[in-house]
């Protein structure tokens, strides 16, 4: 009988722990969060900011489960992933399956043996302050997606949301829109020497003659550095400069180079990367850190050593992004020795990729010999100061000297080529032709995925583990739209007409400001170590929102709208999705407290609003109870009991339309089936446009054909048989 319950998020992780645990215990999933904020309530006391929490519906047979087992193992692990989130996941399920507040929590880097059982062997408590950190978050979260999705629909008239992460990100895509559609390129002269006996190419030095950030906008400018003229080379440089392998993955990182090299989005690569982790292939994906741990160091310098490949002889640090979190190591095979690992073709390709980083970090560094040179002309042009001094030209080559980790690269090709420059001999004199040419000024580059996830983390903005989610639903809800057509594996993105729109309307709101989220990013970070309560963040941000929201939205009505021919009053149109592609068009009350005087749902016809035609009733011939009168897709009309419940008694469901009228169905012609006998009725079939007979009350007739022909007003079997 097993004596210890573990509990951790997933099935898979349960089911790898189970393996690896043996009898002894019994590992069970709480399948991700089991309390949360409810689903279609703030549930957030906007007075004490008290969030309430309930057992999400469909989690209500796990709790019920895992009660049952909490009482019969005398003891419980909670195992979590090891962060804020699988922090709060420990501290909700300690809460809804009434466990001590010191039971055990423990945590791994791994889902391997030897981590899960020293993990087992130093268990702590649940860490509070992380729980804090993960409540404020969800909080303020929560809080902007609901005061100001609501605030924001009412306005526009149409469906929009917001997102204290989501909204910022969507504001970043539409900045650098506006930034590119404002953008006027500007002409400027592009001087460079090149040398009459020698292929070298040198750009002019600016620095002496225009201010930073400035050109030769002029011809003129350009004109005193022009034509034929002595130079010589004034200073040489040859340098070896090392190459350091590029750092083991970090969450952004992994997402950036498996979009550029396989095109796969953020959210395919999380996916990828959390069925690797809960097989037991990779350490955690959700890292800050670009580094391994000592003990990742070891394990890949041991394996290169077993294949006779070189390490070096000191491990590169990488520099960890500011204001990193999860930053226990970066993502790493647990057995570098394996060489595939994963089932689906992404996560085999992952797991390659992120085994490559990790094994040529630790190999030596290449060496690149680079060379710089710097011309002198014997002309004389007047600098910024006034004062005439020799223009420079100078240009740097690069050659690869020792190839280092480069030779072993396999996966993730290395871009940077050789610049070879010619053996020049410092102070020599040579004949050279300085020429302009005009260039132009580029716009800045719209984001892709990688790029703008890349943009929120250098900038502070939201935390690497959630990007993936707010890619998707930014796309999802055409905020942003990925260029089509586009050869890029991973297309640029675009704002979309309600992307301009949320940004505008929110353009004067506190949180959509790069730097105050980059605070409460900070302020959560204060929480996470006990330095900062959850009041102390979520008051202020609510203040300030309920301000935002009572005086500083901006913009008008966003969808269709019009003057109701009712009433007067404005109607906007709507859509509701039929399913299976189609959708209805139809208009409502802008204001729905003017529908209850008019009318709830008006048509719409041609892309105007219409009053819905009135009812037509009159008495079934049948059984005389009221019929309605309804239009056909084509056009022409039918009848139906006002109250379904009438149908069985009367027998009719469905009544023709005679001249406006209701009529009775004409009683089916039957005619005996002359293969089986049964009984065939004719039928018009509206689709096909014809008539034709069916067995009426069997759908495997004896015959074999549930249909049968018509030749003028007969089946045609029975025509045969008569012939
Ligand atoms: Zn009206
Ligand atoms: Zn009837
Ligand atoms: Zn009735
Ligand atoms: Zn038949």
């Amino acid at each position: 009988m097993a004596s210890t319950l573990v509990i951790v998020e997933s099935p898979a992780k349960s089911k790898k722990i189970q393996q690896i645990l043996g009898s002894n215990y019994v590992v069970k999933a709480s399948v991700g969060h089991m309390r949360d904020l409810p689903q279609h309530d703030l549930g957030v006391d906007l007075e004490t900011l008290k969030p309430t929490y309930e057992i999400s519906p469909d989690k209500k047979a796990v709790v019920a489960d895992l009660r049952k087992l909490v009482k019969r193992c005398p003891k419980v692990v909670l195992a979590t992933d090891p962060d804020r989130e699988g922090e709060a996941i420990a501290y909700h399920l300690r809460v809804a399956l009434g466990l001590p507040a010191d039971v055990e929590r423990v945590s791994y880097q791994e889902v391997t043996e030897s981590a899960i059982k020293k993990a087992l062997a130093n268990p702590s408590r649940i860490d509070t302050d992380l729980v804090a950190a993960q409540e404020s978050r969800r909080v303020l979260d929560r809080l902007i997606g609901y005061l100001v999705s609501p605030a924001l629909t009412k306005q526009a008239g149409i469906n929009l949301s917001a997102g204290r992460v989501q909204s910022v990100a969507v504001r970043t895509v539409v900045d650098r829109e506006r930034e590119i559609e404002s953008f006027k390129p500007r002409g400027y002269q592009s001087v460079t020497l090149a040398l009459a006996d020698y292929n070298l190419k040198a750009p002019l030095d600016l620095k002496p003659f225009v201010a930073e950030g400035e050109r030769l906008w002029h011809p003129e400018q350009a004109k005193p550095f022009l034509g034929s003229q002595k130079v010589q080379l004034g200073r040489l440089t040859e340098k070896p400069s090392e190459v350091k392998p590029r750092p083991p993955f970090t969450t952004v990182t992994m997402q950036s180079a498996a979009g550029k090299l396989y095109g796969m989005s953020a959210s395919q690569v999380m996916q990828a990367a959390q069925k690797l982790f809960e097989q037991g292939a990779i350490t955690y994906h959700r890292t800050d850190s670009p580094n391994l741990s000592e003990e990742g160091i070891a394990k890949a310098q041991h394996y290169l050593q077993s294949q006779g490949l070189p390490i070096a002889q000191k491990v590169a640090k990488y520099k960890m992004k500011a204001g990193a979190q999860e930053a226990h190591e970066a993502v790493r095979p647990t057995d570098i020795a394996l060489e595939v690992a994963g089932q689906t073709d992404s996560e085999k390709q992952l797991y390659k990729l992120i085994r490559e980083r990790a094994l040529l970090s630790v190999m030596p560094v290449g060496v690149d010999n680079v060379t710089k040179m710097t011309f002198v002309s014997e002309r004389k042009v007047m600098n910024r100061d006034g004062d005439m001094v020799n223009p420079t030209f100078s240009i740097s080559g690069r050659m690869m000297h020792e190839k280092g980790w480069r030779a072993y690269v396999q996966v993730e090709p290395i871009s940077a080529e050789d610049k070879p420059l010619p053996k020049l001999t410092k102070g020599t004199l040579f004949s050279g032709m300085v020429t302009a040419k005009e260039e132009y000024t580029k716009p800045p580059s719209r984001y892709n995925e990688q790029s703008l996830i890349k943009a929120l983390e250098s900038a502070g903005i939201g935390r690497p583990s959630t990007y993936a989610a707010i890619m998707e639903n930014i796309k999802g809800r055409k905020y942003i739209i990925p260029e089509t057509g586009s050869k890029a594996k991973s297309p640029n993105f675009r704002p979309g007409k309600l992307g301009f729109y949320i940004v505008d309307a929110l353009s004067e709101f506190q949180f959509m400001g790069y730097k105050y989220t980059r605070g409460v990013e900070s302020s959560l970070d204060k929480v996470a170590a006990g330095k900062m309560g959850y009041l102390n963040i979520v008051r202020p941000v609510l203040q300030g929102l309920q301000e935002d929201i009572a005086s500083r939205l901006k913009g008008g009505l966003l969808a269709e709208n019009a003057p109701c021919p009712g009433c007067g009053q404005i109607v906007i149109q709507k859509t509701s999705n039929k399913g299976r592609g189609k959708s209805n068009v139809y208009w409502m009350h802008l204001d729905p407290g003017h529908a209850d005087s008019c009318h709830k749902y008006l048509n719409d016809n041609a892309g105007s609003p219409s009053l819905p035609e009135p009812e037509q009733r009159a008495e079934c011939p049948n059984c005389s109870k009221d019929v309605l009168r309804k239009k056909r897709a084509d056009g022409g009309a039918f009848w139906v009991h006002a109250d379904k419940s009438h149908v069985t008694a009367c027998g009719h469901k469905y009544l023709d339309d005679r001249d406006g009228a209701p009529a009775l169905k004409p009683k089916a012609k039957t005619e005996p089936c002359s293969e089986c006998g049964a009984v065939l009725k004719r039928i018009y079939s509206r689709k096909k446009e014809h008539w034709l007979w069916v067995h009426d009350d069997n759908d495997n007739p004896e015959c074999g054909s549930k249909f049968v022909d018509d030749v003028d007003g007969r089946p045609a079997n029975a025509g045969q048989t008569a012939s």
